[in-house]
């Protein structure tokens, strides 16, 4: 295994349709053995970047380095590499065992019964000994991609780069998978880059997260930093289901608070000390859902809103409400389910107020309050 370094990676796209920057001066430094998700909507530049790193797509400007050494001149076999895809790839006329090791058989002197005892051990690390003499078309999407992990795996490469590997599979496999790929990577301590624009796996799987947006890089950071202090809004909305709820507002100096208004109406007030910005000044204001608290009494909390839609979700409830004719979304227990109709009173506590930059998106404020000690949390990867 070793390092991966992307240095002011950058991918420009010039033809007959246009000039497009696919991917603009990418920094990012992956540690030996971390497991990092890179994450954003579709077209963000996420497949391009890995594409570069695989050696399948060539680099505009910038470097790529392995273990140190720079690799974006060479082709990709010279690279040290495996890659998984989310269509598999594999050999339809091969059966699994020839699948996976037939790269063993281009890239390694070693003997026939060498490359079978190799592949019999990764089959049983995987669960797919069983499966060692099937062919692609009697597997279904789980077990093809457990053979395509199996092949990747068997390689023994210093980087896995993975493309959307879950998402061909039904929502229980994937999450089954999830959890698998996220216990085999602990156990194989693989440095690797996984691409996905599913933020719930992003957040799940991921030692960190690189968000990258429009070709550029948001913020790269363990992904509960990421999801409490968000660089910007673009991060604060695009991590977290529901999304967060954003308000264009104004700041007004009140005492020793600053409140924050949309309408007229004051939807949120922290401290003074809390957030440095100019009264009359325009904020964006962010709520997640989950720090959204509901009372029976509309005059209790810092604002009333109307119910328009409960939705059941079993394990907690999604509220719809309307402020000024503004949506607001609060994830609340399974217990609270308020009729629509209904107007409630809606509190947040100043520490889980998020307030962004209304031009820039950039955050001025994210969770917590300045002299707190920050919650204590279970660390997984200590
Ligand atoms: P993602 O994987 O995040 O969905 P991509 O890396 O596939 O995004 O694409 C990033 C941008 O580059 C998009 O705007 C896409 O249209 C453009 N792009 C990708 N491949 C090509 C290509 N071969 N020629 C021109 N533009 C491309």
């Amino acid at each position: 295994m070793a390092t991966l370094e992307l240095n002011e990676l950058t991918k420009i796209y010039d033809d007959a349709q246009g000039r497009e920057v696919a991917v603009d001066s990418l920094d990012i430094d992956i540690e030996d053995g971390e497991f990092l998700v890179l994450v954003g909507p579709s077209g963000c530049g996420k497949s391009t970047t890995l594409r570069m790193l695989a050696g399948l797509e060539t680099v505009t400007d910038g470097t790529i380095e392995i273990g140190g050494t720079e690799v974006q001149h060479l082709a990709p076999s010279a690279r040290s590499i495996a890659m998984v895809f989310q269509s598999y790839a594999l050999y339809t006329k091969m059966t699994a065992r020839q699948n996976m090791a037939y790269g063993l058989k281009h890239s390694t002197d070693l003997s026939k019964a060498e490359r079978n005892r190799e592949v019999e051990d990764i089959a049983e690390l995987l669960d797919i000994t069983e499966l060692l003499d099937d062919k692609p078309d009697e597997m279904s999407g789980g077990q093809k991609q457990r053979v395509a992990l199996g092949r990747a795996i068997v390689r023994d490469p210093d980087v896995f780069l993975l493309d959307e590997p879950l998402s061909n599979l039904d929502a229980k496999l994937r999450a089954r998978m999830r959890t698998e790929l996220q216990q085999l990577q602990t156990d194989l301590d693989v440095t690797a880059v996984y691409v996905t624009h599913d933020q719930t796996e992003a957040m799940t799987m991921a030692d960190r997260i690189a968000v990258m947006n429009d070709g550029e890089l948001q913020q790269v950071a363990p992904p509960e930093v990421a999801y409490d202090h968000p660089a910007n809004e673009f991060v604060a909305t695009f991590l977290g289901s529901p999304s967060m709820n954003t308000f264009e507002t104004v700041a007004v100096e009140n005492g020793d608070e600053i409140e924050f208004r949309h309408d007229g109406t004051t939807l949120a007030a922290v401290p003074h000390d809390t957030v440095e910005c100019a009264d009359g000044e325009p904020m964006t204001l962010g709520l997640r859902p989950e720090d959204v608290r509901l009372s029976d009494d509309p005059t209790d909390g810092t604002f009333a809103a109307d119910v328009t839609v409960s939705e059941y979700q079993g394990n907690d409830n999604f509220i719809h409400l309307s402020v000024e004719k503004h949506d607001l979304m609060a994830r609340v227990p399974s217990d609270v389910y308020p009729n629509p109709g209904e107007t409630l009173g809606v509190t947040v506590s100043p520490r889980d107020v998020f307030l962004f930059d209304a031009d820039s998106g950039i955050a001025h404020k994210t969770r917590g309050l300045p002299d707190e000690q920050p919650p204590k949390r279970s660390v997984s990867n200590p």
